[in-house]
C-alpha cells in the first residue's frame, strides 16, 4: 500500500486528484528534460478496476485507457464507448491469437504485438470488419519481462512485412516496452534508452511507416521514461490505487 497515492487506510481514493497529480508530474518531467509541453500522452490503465472507476476518470477529463485482458475490456468498454465515442482503449497485455477477433471490435490500438502471427491475425480480423487499427511493436528490453520481441531479426521481419504492404488494415504506430521491476534506476533507464535508440534506427530504416509512438513508463518509472523520450506513459496504480487480483 503506497500511502502517497491512496491516502490513509479507509480513505477513498480520489481518481480526479490522482489524475491531476500525475498530469502535473508529467508536465514537470517534460520541462526538466526539454520536451515540448503536452507532447507526452497519459494512458490510464484500468485493468482490474470497475467501469465506475473508468467513468470517474472520464469525468475528470481522461480519454485514453489501457487494458490487459480482452474479456475484461470487452465487458467494460463497448458500453462506455457507445455513450462517449471520444473515449479510447488500447490493449496492452499479451494477446492470444484467438482473442484478436474480439479485441479489434472495440480497441483503437494493440500495443502488445510481439510476433508476426499476431499481425497476420489482426490483419485478417480487421479486414473482415473493414476497419484499420493502430499497433505498437512490443520489445523485450528488461531481463524479467516475459513479453515482447526478443530478437531484432524477428522484429525487423515483422516491420518489413508492414513496409511491403502485407497488412493494409494495420498502422504501425511505434513501439512499447516494460522496464524491469527493480529499484535500480540505471537498469530502468537503460531499458528505455534501448527502445529509443532502436526506434530511431528502425524509423530511418523504414521511412514509409509512422513508427513515432514510444509507449514506455508506468506508475513507478514514468518520469525516467519521459526523460528518455517516451511519448505515451501507461499509469494504473498511481491513478486508480492498488489492484485487487482476487476479483
Ligand atoms: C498494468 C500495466 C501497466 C500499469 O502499471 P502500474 O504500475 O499500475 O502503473 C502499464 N503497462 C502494462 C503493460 C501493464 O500491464
Amino acid at each position: 500500500m503506497n500511502e502517497n497515492m491512496s491516502g490513509s487506510i479507509g480513505e477513498k481514493i480520489s481518481i480526479k486528484e490522482n489524475l491531476e497529480l500525475i498530469r502535473n508530474r508529467i508536465s514537470e518531467a517534460e520541462k526538466k528534460s526539454g520536451r515540448t509541453p503536452g507532447s507526452v500522452k497519459l494512458m490510464a490503465v484500468s485493468k482490474f478496476h470497475p467501469a465506475e472507476a473508468v467513468v470517474e476518470a472520464f469525468n475528470a477529463g481522461q480519454l485514453l485507457f489501457g487494458e490487459n485482458r480482452v474479456q475484461e475490456a470487452s465487458e467494460k468498454f463497448p458500453p462506455l464507448i457507445a455513450q462517449h465515442p471520444e473515449l479510447s482503449v488500447h490493449m496492452i497485455g499479451q494477446l492470444q491469437s484467438n482473442k484478436v477477433k474480439k479485441a479489434v471490435e472495440f480497441a483503437d490500438c494493440i500495443q502488445s504485438v510481439d510476433r508476426l502471427d499476431l499481425l497476420r491475425e489482426i490483419e485478417k480480423q480487421c479486414a473482415k470488419l473493414d476497419r484499420r487499427i493502430k499497433i505498437l511493436f512490443e520489445v523485450h528490453t528488461g531481463e524479467d519481462s516475459k513479453s515482447g520481441y526478443t530478437t531484432e531479426e524477428a522484429l525487423i521481419e515483422s516491420i518489413k512485412e508492414c513496409a511491403e504492404g502485407a497488412f493494409p488494415h494495420i498502422i504501425p504506430d511505434g513501439f512499447m516496452t516494460m522496464a524491469p521491476f527493480t529499484d535500480d534506476e540505471k537498469l530502468i533507464r537503460k531499458s528505455f534508452s534501448t527502445l529509443r535508440e532502436l526506434s530511431q534506427k528502425l524509423r530511418s530504416q523504414f521511412p514509409s511507416l509512422p513508427l513515432t509512438e514510444l509507449s514506455m513508463g508506468m506508475s513507478g518509472d514514468f518520469e525516467i521514461a519521459i526523460e528518455e523520450g517516451s511519448t505515451l506513459v501507461r499509469v494504473g496504480t498511481a491513478i486508480f490505487g492498488e489492484r485487487d487480483y482476487t476479483k
